[in-house]
């Protein structure tokens, strides 16, 4: 973690510092700004589906409400047709509720206010302050200048008052082609700011709007509408990402213009994690070429992949409290993220044994067609969780990773004249393997048992110094067992020489595929159940999963033995 950590957020789950945008609230609050009133919006652009990113500004916009008993509203800044579509409004909706928060009915649409920002428009022409322009986009911004040298005026400037309304009446009433004129401020084609240098306010678009139809066929920019949507919604405080402070003087001048309610803006840096892309256009390019499977692939960092790979509301709230807000980019370790979700199922996942990549083991001295049933905690972490019976006999699965013919010393699995505890039953011996004549691999390990070592008898105390997890072969469940490591193999998949592209920092094994065997417990499983599988990690049930075929997906490993390994 970076600079974030000395500023963190305080949504109410974390007791941590107040973090400087709450300290500006308390300031605001104090001073009776905006009555003391405190009322937020999350502003998704419905053009994809949400990450972990957007996350984080859901948890601070709704979370800042809760805080300061306000409101936060959830607010589509729907303001390009062509982009634009109801499948992703319906999944950020889906989303935002299931994160856990709630917009209390105030679901809005910067396209609602189509006719008042069109009023707005006029207003700004009535007063001098726009006017409409016949430069092709080319043109425009060939004549915005560079930072260090001025730009040069429009010819179409000075147009009068009356002929720039007539123009954007038949703009809007729809007499010219697409990119043939647009709207521009009037203000200053000299400004330091490049924002400043009349920017773009409406361009024409012969396209239908998912909501408007075709009601219009000219289209506000971003920067006309987000700040008079807020100004209409009396938001008070307009939290946004960095790189909006430098259209902020552009967003005052036009509240300022047209004498409506201010809104406050305050930017924070916006989420950045390791081995991962952020940026919806990347995000589309990945499902719409095919390189994921669909926006909610589990190695995607959207929020419906999170949420199918296993991830809870929960544990995604509880990453963007410690993540905090800072004010300077920074780059968050995505081992926080997997901390998070490590931390909460710990504490609430059922355990059961599955077994991932098997070898049978056969108990020579166990009675044939005998079945016990072994009582294991469903989880120890939660005393009323309770226990569970697991079926035991003479022939089960163990991890293949779990035996070695010929091990080295610190080897403390099963190995050739070695004991290891079965999981809540016995301890057994290793006598001897078979092995496949052809390929030499192991395809039998026989062992015999200790009877008295079950828990309860004389030597259930006796101490070995492993213990494996095992599934009742006759008893078990098949399974496809999706494993899943990192989707890029480098710390910042963008970081790429000139010419080259994020996408050749894919993993090509970002997805392993395994049929395994897990106990009979989990037979009614349904997609998103959660799981511990004792000693290989925290599993969730797919959406794939049928009660004919069962398919888990391993959210994270117990440990973090990716970094581990990959030291
Ligand atoms: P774009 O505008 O390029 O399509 P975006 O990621 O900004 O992409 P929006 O739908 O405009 O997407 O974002 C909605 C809100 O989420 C905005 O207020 C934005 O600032 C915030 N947001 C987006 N990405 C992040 C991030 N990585 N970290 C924090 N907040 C973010
Ligand atoms: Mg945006």
């Amino acid at each position: 973690m970076t600079d974030s950590k000395s500023v963190t957020e305080n949504t109410g789950e974390n007791k941590t510092p107040v973090n400087f945008i709450h300290a500006i609230i308390d300031d605001d609050i104090r001073n009776g700004k905006h009555g003391s009133r405190v009322h937020t919006r999350f502003p998704p652009e419905p053009n994809g589906y949400l990450h972990i990113g957007h996350a984080k500004s859901i948890c601070l916009n709704f979370g800042t409400a809760l805080k300061y008993n306000g409101k936060c509203n959830l607010r589509f800044d729907d303001t390009n047709p062509v982009k634009e579509d109801v499948e992703y409004v319906d999944s950020i909706r889906y989303d935002v509720h299931w994160l856990g928060f709630d917009w209390e009915g105030r679901e809005y649409y910067a396209s609602d206010y189509f006719p008042q920002l069109y009023e707005f428009a006029e207003k700004l022409i009535q007063k001098g302050k726009a006017y409409v322009c016949e430069l092709t986009a080319e043109q425009i911004a060939e004549q915005k200048g560079s930072p260090t040298r001025p730009g040069q005026e429009s010819p179409y400037r000075n147009r009068s008052i009356e002929e720039n309304l007539d123009l954007f009446r038949r703009m809007k009433a729809g007499e010219f082609p697409d990119g043939s004129k647009v709207l521009r401020a009037k203000i200053d084609m000299a400004s330091p700011n490049m924002h400043m240098r009349d920017p773009i306010l409406y361009r024409i678009i012969h396209t239908e709007h998912h909501r408007t139809g075709k009601s219009w066929c000219i289209y506000p920019m971003y920067d006309f509408a987000h700040g008079q949507s807020d100004s209409i919604e009396g938001i008070t405080h307009s939290l946004c990402t960095l790189e909006f402070e430098v259209h902020r003087p552009l967003y005052d001048w036009l509240i300022q213009e047209l004498e409506i309610f201010a809104p406050q803006q305050i930017e924070f840096a916006r989420l950045n994690m390791t081995y991962t892309v952020m940026s919806k256009r990347k995000l589309l390019e990945l499902v719409k070429n095919n390189y994921v499977n669909g926006w909610d692939d589990p190695r995607m960092p959207t929020i419906s992949g999170l949420r199918r790979r296993g991830y809870t509301p929960a544990s995604i709230r509880n990453f963007s409290d410690i993540v905090g807000v800072a004010k300077r980019e920074n780059v968050i370790d995505v081992g926080l993220l997997e901390f998070c979700i490590r931390e909460d199922l710990n504490k609430t996942a059922q355990r059961v044994m599955g077994v991932i990549n098997p070898v049978k083991l056969i108990i020579d001295n166990y009675p044939e067609g005998l079945t016990e049933e072994m009582p294991s905690a469903n989880n120890p972490e939660d005393p009323e969780a309770g226990i569970r019976n697991v079926p035991f006999s003479r022939e089960l699965y163990i991890e293949r990773d779990d035996f070695m013919e010929d091990p080295p010393a610190k080897f403390f699995r099963l190995a050739p004249g070695r004991e290891v505890r079965l999981r809540s039953a016995y301890i057994i011996r290793c006598e001897s393997v078979v092995k496949d004549p052809e390929t030499g691999e192991i395809t039998g390990i026989h062992c015999t048992y200790d009877p008295d070592t079950l828990s309860g008898r004389p030597g259930s105390n006796r101490k070995v110094k492993g213990t494996l997890h095992w599934v009742s072969a006759a008893h078990a469940i098949k399974a496809e067992i999706r494993l899943y490591d990192r989707l890029f193999m480098t710390e910042d998949p963008e970081d790429v020489p000139e010419g080259e592209d994020y996408k050749k920092n894919l993993n090509p094994d970002s997805l392993k595929v395994m049929t395994g065997y897990v106990e009979p417990f989990v037979a009614g499983t349904k997609p998103l159940d959660k799981f511990q599988f004792e000693r290989l990690g925290y599993f969730c049930t797919d959406s794939d999963s049928t009660p004919e075929k069962l398919v888990f997906n391993r959210t994270v490993a117990l440990k973090d033995s990716w970094a581990k390994t990959n030291k």
